[in-house]
């Protein structure tokens, strides 16, 4: 854990109790503050209560007794209306942070000596991906390496600092929005598409949320810009013009003059004077499509800004093992293989997965996000037929009809069924995509839930087929 300083003897108001919120308190009073923790639903009280805290009612408490708000990403600070407690904090002039600046700050506290690396990622698509890539890569090659922040532990649950560690740390957009200290010394934006323009009240807010992953860096730092889209472009000249910082465009689809790119999946640095070919990425397993080789494009950079060799993050690239819910191979059945890419919640991340195979039995639906599928209409073809699930069906039905045929099957173990009988009758070779272009919360908990549920529904297909197998 990471002890927050500054707030000795003082009271900090706790807004959200997952988590970011639960392991924020930890740090907080192992600091030497006061917290007053509160959630509005009751099942995350409950489960602050049962790890040992007390609860503040925030609605009745004395906001002017309060030196901070921690609010959880969670929480919606301007969009689509700010919560409660942004208004109750703006009102008693409580300064509302997110753990993410209670880190920076701590950082920026540290005597030279202590003060680690930090690298900070966001984007819309390839967060997680590429953080855990530079993760692997730093650990591979003997840095003592936490990751955290949007991905698995809260950035204050990690390991406390001292000079030598690296910090790896995903950031979404909600959590930029509640800091302001943060001075990575590498920061990349992979890339910008429209996604949770809801809570950031339309395009430019989302934006500029996503640009604050740039702010404070000066000498000696890196920024990591992906310009193959409209939006890195603008930015990345805009930067060049500011000139403090060393910038490293990438991109995973055409060369550039200055910086890291992806030819035909050949990963080559010119960074210096001539370009130099780094890596054969169709030689790594867990990097597969044009989007991972702009993650991986974006890790070499990174693992470069902080020092290490070409050679090292060559080979972290090579060895990285993937992660679950992004394209993950999660069981075959005579020639059908299931493939699990949950965590692509829009249209543009399942753009990735259906674009790498030419036939797919596709599962998708859930809770629509703005645009839906049409964008998706070049790979319509691909589909040999589409099983829809949870809110969206009906709407997705309608997209597809006449250009995919379609099976509205309600649940995720339906359309698992459904899809399976379809591709194993083909007599094919047959990928079952479970690539949503939705979220998840209409029926599940989370991505990974539905993750989770599909691998299941896969297994209770392979298993009477092992037993036939025995027999
Ligand atoms: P994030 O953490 O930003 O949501 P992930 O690394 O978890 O991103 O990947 C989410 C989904 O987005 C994956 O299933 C994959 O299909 C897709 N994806 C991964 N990297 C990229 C990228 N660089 N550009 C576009 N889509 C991507």
């Amino acid at each position: 854990m990471i002890p927050v300083r500054g707030f000795e003897g003082k009271t900090v108001a706790v807004f959200g109790l997952a988590r970011t919120g639960l392991a924020a308190a930890r740090a907080l009073q192992a600091g030497g503050a006061q917290v007053a923790l509160w959630d509005d639903r009751p099942a995350a009280r409950e489960a602050a209560l049962a790890e040992g805290f007390e609860l503040t009612d925030l609605n009745s408490a004395d906001w002017w007794g309060f030196s901070a708000l921690l609010l959880s990403p969670g929480v919606p600070l301007t969009h689509p209306a700010p919560h409660w407690t942004v208004e109750r904090a703006k009102a008693a002039g409580v300064e509302i942070v997110g753990d993410i600046e209670l880190f920076a700050r701590a950082v920026n506290a540290a005597p030279e000596h202590k003060r680690p690396k930090v690298v900070a990622i966001t984007g819309t698509n390839g967060k997680s991906t590429t953080t855990a890539l530079i993760a692997h890569i730093c650990a591979s090659a003997g840095r003592d390496t936490r990751m955290g922040g949007n991905i698995g532990v809260g950035v204050l649950g990690l390991e406390d600092m001292h000079g030598g560690a690296v910090y790896v740390l995903e950031m979404s957009s909600y959590q930029l929005d509640l800091t302001s200290s943060l001075k990575p010394d590498v920061s990349l934006l992979l890339n910008i598409t429209p996604d949770h323009l809801d809570r950031h009240g339309g395009m430019d807010g989302y934006v500029a949320a996503k640009r604050r992953v740039l702010l404070n860096q000066g000498k000696g730092d890196t920024a990591i810009i992906g310009v193959d889209d409209p939006y890195g472009q603008r930015i990345c000249t805009e930067v060049v013009a500011a000139n403090r910082r060393t910038i490293v465009p990438i991109s995973s689809s055409k060369a550039i003059g200055r910086g890291v790119y992806v030819l035909q999946g050949l990963l080559y640095d010119a960074t210096g004077e001539r370009a130099v070919e780094i890596a054969d990425l169709l030689r790594a397993r867990s990097l597969p499509g044009r989007h991972n080789w702009q993650n991986a494009a974006a890790a070499y950079a990174a693992a470069r800004g902080l020092g290490l060799t070409p050679e090292e993050a060559a080979e972290g690239l090579m060895t990285f093992p993937g992660l679950a819910h992004r394209m993950e191979t999660v069981g075959q059945v005579g020639r059908v293989r299931f493939v699990n890419d949950s965590k692509a919640t829009n249209a543009d991340a399942a753009r990735q997965a259906m674009s790498s195979y030419p036939k797919i039995y596709w599962i998708a639906g859930g809770q629509a996000k703005a645009g839906g599928i049409e964008g998706l209409a070049d790979l319509f073809p691909r589909i040999e037929k589409a099983y829809l699930i949870g809110e969206a069906s009906h709407v997705f039905a309608d997209v597809l009809t006449g250009k995919a045929p379609v099976a509205e099957c309600g649940t995720l173990e339906r359309a698992v069924e459904r899809a399976y009988a379809d591709a194993a009758a083909s007599g094919q070779d047959a990928v079952v995509l479970l690539s949503p272009a939705c979220a998840s919360f209409d029926q599940f908990a989370d991505f990974e839930a539905r993750g989770d549920a599909f691998r299941l529904a896969v297994q209770g297909l392979e298993a009477p087929v092992q037993r036939g197998a025995r027999a």
